[in-house]
């Protein structure tokens, strides 16, 4: 072990606190890092690497100014690292031996709270969850927002990826040693960092109840669940240890039921382009891109929630919808509306800064403005004359004393720094008004001294100054010195051709000035403070209020997009079917001409047949009309009007995609196997209330695999599964099973055939495709003349063949129900095996009951 300093080691004990983050050792204006730390963030953040002694050795250390550290942080948290920050803790000055040092916060990936780090358009979740007794509990929060969900789920490993994919976590939380799934699978399929908290570190229920309810007074019941408990317990001693100071904000915690809400997989987030567009993961170009017209961040947040957990109850939906047909029919009421909204600033960020401390001035006048817009929108929609949107305004809590409290204290024009000064309005308090009187006269009274003494001594050049060391002075030049009177005043400073003088008068103002220059920049911090503080008393009900406008501006965006993309209001049933009338992709209409879209029906569900399989070449919109249908439901779902000339929607309880070839290099799945693990997914968990897509599945193997397995899915879907299913193909001879399957309906892309070359129409009608038309569409690509002239001669010989082997082939049409082999009494055994409770018996009981099902057989 090598001797070090006492300094390094403080350093490495505090260290040991936070193995897995990044210390930023304060020393003096600067943040150090030291060994591996340092090695790493020069390398991370491109400054340079020096060494500093340490004992017996050198030791690699790095250090970014302490004023600028925040961009050094934020570029640390965007590469998906931690950062602990660990200030001095007492006045080096009074300070004995090495100068007390503790780490303040911890900066983490889920617990940005800079607004630099953040986006304004997108929540930050933190999110923890646990496993017990086949169930999960998950805890999600948002220290920037204050907003803290938790839930119970049941179900496999699937249930609670699909569930934390819905809040796209920037972290996730989970305890070491309970890793299921493994933080390396989360990571693949979630993106995100995951922290893993010692086993055994956070786990007393009584402790966790405690912490809870000091948290979130009055809402105990929320964690009667033992699992709730341990979930938000885990997620809240996290904020805890690592902000380790007060979090008022986070005053509410939600418990939802998930069952409440569409249920989409990461995999059908990511083919239905919700929030991120395939080709390069950015909004534009999702169907979030397209919705979002909503005037505040709120808002945006807001409606990227809908978008991730759409809406099962009819009446909750109609709600919604109630309010877009009230802003759509009224376009003065929808302008009005957009136009105060326009000046609502973020009231939910606002609100968590002013709890957590750091809101400035400009924070608070930017609250001010917005509430200032409040009553005037009230107004607005009180004359809607829609009740959804009245009740809305009725429930507005306007927050105008807090308003008011701005509007009285804090300056107009507030500087960024809260330690300044100039934050607070003349009026405000007596004791500040007079601190800057005695500064106003004391700087009045120099500014005329300048002119009583030239007048005085005849010096026309005569100057009052001030320097930082000097303080104030009058500047006489040298060759006007002998004007000057003997002993008028005390020379201070000799200067090449002049010289500077003060008087006992100018340094007594000087003092005066000083002194009361210092007591009220504190003295403003203080009361700045206290305002801050009252606010944020009001803080419960300015989140409330927050919801509400963002509610109302996603309200308003889908009016917006509504009346923008002529679509309609669909009718929204409890029942499954899907029934629309030229129905349009949402996005790809948009990125058209006007126009150019080709509008389609769908018709699903009941008499029209339970499963659409679509034929026709590629290209020719097979999956952009499958896409349309989920979009359509989804749109209805959120409370959306639905690009169509009519909808009738029966609410989707899921939707499942398996679309398009997404080899997951990542997780090293071959994309055959990708496909298949994605429909067995859907065959497993589909219910008849679910959509499922199916997009060309088998195309990853050989042609007979591959027609043999879809045929099979197609029939078991059928027989078994019930859910609402549109599957396109390429093999046309799967056109015969609606031959066989009675709910099973044929249609294809039509395509013309115009000079020898096709032309798609992007229009699905009844009926099987009767060409695939590849050799075209390769033609098309521009395939050599060559390998055209000789593919058309291979397939007319293939076909040729076909036509003998077509006897054969007709019985593969027979869905034949797999022969139940099962013996009553090994069905009994099966029946017992699976009620046997594993948890609650002993060993020994079960080995005996084995034993007593072994003799059945
Ligand atoms: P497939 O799945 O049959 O291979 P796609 O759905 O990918 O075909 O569609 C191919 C292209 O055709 C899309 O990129 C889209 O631009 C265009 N397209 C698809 N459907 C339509 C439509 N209804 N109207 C206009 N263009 C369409």
């Amino acid at each position: 072990m090598a001797k070090h300093t006492p300094m390094i080691r403080q350093y490495l004990s505090i260290k040991a606190e936070v193995p897995d983050a990044f210390l930023f050792f304060r020393l003096g204006d600067f943040y150090e890092m030291f060994f591996e730390d340092a090695e790493k963030a020069a390398k991370e953040l491109e400054i340079t690497l020096t060494s500093r002694d340490g004992g017996d050795e050198r030791i690699p250390m790095c250090g970014v100014p302490f004023h600028s550290a925040g961009v050094y942080i934020a570029r640390l948290i965007e590469k998906g690292y931690k950062v602990a920050i660990c200030e001095q803790v007492e006045d080096p000055a009074t300070a004995k031996g090495v100068v007390k040092r503790e780490v303040v916060r911890v900066v983490t990936p889920g617990t940005v709270m800079e607004e630099k780090m953040l986006l304004e358009r997108e929540n930050n979740f933190l999110a923890a969850f646990i496993r017990r007794d086949q169930r999960w509990a998950l805890a999600s929060g948002d220290l920037s927002t204050g907003e803290f969900y938790v839930t119970e789920l049941r179900g496999g490993e699937d249930a609670i990826i699909d569930e934390l994919a819905a809040f796209q976590p920037k972290e996730v939380v989970m305890r070491a040693g309970e890793e299921f799934p493994s933080p390396r699978e989360l990571r693949r399929r979630l993106g995100t960092l995951v922290t893993t908290v010692p086993a055994g570190e956070m786990t007393e229920p009584e402790s966790l109840g405690r912490v809870l309810s000091e948290q979130f007074p009055g809402h105990e019941d929320v964690w009667s669940s033992p699992y709730i408990l341990e979930a938000a317990g885990l997620l809240l001693s996290y904020l805890r240890q690592t902000q380790k100071r007060s979090l008022t904000h986070l005053n509410r915690i939600e418990r939802y039921d998930a069952q409440h809400f569409m249920v989409l997989d990461p995999a059908a987030r990511q083919t239905l382009e919700l929030t991120a567009s395939l080709k390069d993961g950015k909004r534009k170009g999702s169907l979030l891109g397209l919705l979002d017209r909503t005037a505040t961040a709120m808002g945006s947040r807001l409606l990227k929630k809908w978008l991730d957990k759409p809406l099962l109850d009819v009446d909750a939906i109609r709600e919604r919808q109630s309010a877009v047909t009230a802003l759509l029919q009224n376009p003065i009421l929808l302008e009005e509306v957009r136009d105060r909204l326009k000046e609502v600033y973020d009231l939910e960020r606002l609100s968590a800064r002013i709890a957590y401390g750091s809101a400035n001035g400009r924070d608070l006048q930017a609250l001010r403005r917005s509430l200032e817009a409040l009553p005037s929108l009230q107004q607005l929609l009180l004359e809607a004359g829609d009740d959804s949107l009245v009740r809305l305004a009725q429930e507005m809590d306007l927050c105008q004393d807090v308003r008011e409290l701005v509007e009285r204290s804090v300056a107009e024009e507030p500087p960024v720094s809260v330690k300044e000064g100039n934050l607070l309005k003349e009026g405000f308090n007596d004791e500040l008004d007079a601190l800057r009187t005695v500064q106003r006269e004391g700087r009045e009274w120099i500014a005329r001294l300048q002119q009583r003494e030239r007048e005085a001594t005849g010096i026309k050049s005569l100057k009052v100054g001030f320097n930082k060391v000097f303080g104030y002075y009058i500047e006489v030049t040298k060759a006007n010195l002998r004007h000057l009177p003997e002993g008028r005043y005390q020379r201070k400073q000799t200067l090449a051709n002049a010289e500077r003088f003060v008087t006992a008068a100018l340094k007594e103002k000087e003092r005066a000035i000083l002194e009361a220059e210092e007591r009220s920049v504190e003295l403003e911090y203080q009361l700045f403070s206290q305002v801050r503080e009252s606010i944020a008393g009001a803080i419960p009900r300015m989140q409330r209020l927050a919801d509400q406008v963002a509610r109302l501006d996603v309200l308003h965006g889908f009016a917006v997009v509504s009346e923008r993309y002529r679509y309609v209001r669909p009718d929204i049933l409890g029942t499954p079917g899907i029934s629309v009338k030229n129905g349009r992709h949402p996005v790809v209409e948009a990125a058209l001409e006007e126009g150019m879209f080709v509008a389609n029906d769908t018709a699903i569900g009941g008499e029209a047949g339970q499963i659409l399989l679509i034929t026709g070449p590629n290209m020719a919109g097979k999956s952009t009309y499958m896409r349309q249908v989920a979009l359509i439901t989804l749109l209805a779902q959120i409370g959306c009007f639905v690009p169509a000339d009519q909808a009738e929607v029966g609410v989707v309880d899921r939707i499942f995609t398996r679309i398009g070839a997404a080899d997951d290099l990542v997780g090293g799945r071959s994309t055959f196997m990708v496909e298949m693990d994605e429909t067995r997914l859907a065959l497993a968990q589909a219910t008849p209330r679910s959509l499922i897509l199916l997009d060309e599945v088998g195309r990853g193997t050989s042609t007979y695999d591959g027609m043999a397995l879809a045929q099979a899915i197609v029939e078991y879907l059928h027989e078994r599964v019930g859910a609402q299913t549109l599957f396109s193909t390429h093999y046309h001879e799967l056109t015969r099973l609606a031959e066989d399957y009675p709910r099973v309906v044929n249609l294809h892309a039509r395509c013309v055939e115009k000079d020898g070359e096709v032309v798609f129409l992007h229009r699905m009608e009844a009926g099987g495709a009767d060409k695939s038309y590849g050799i075209h569409v390769a033609q098309l690509a521009g395939m050599p003349p060559q390998v055209i002239a000789r593919a058309q001669v291979v397939l007319e010989s293939l076909e040729a063949r076909s036509q003998t082997a077509a006897a054969e082939q007709l019985d593969l049409f027979q869905y034949a129900e797999p022969q139940a082999k099962v013996r009553p009494e090994e069905e009994e055994v099966l029946h017992r095996l699976q009620e046997w409770d594993l948890l609650s018996r002993t060993p020994l009981e079960s080995v005996q009951f084995l034993h007593e099902l072994q003799r059945k057989l």
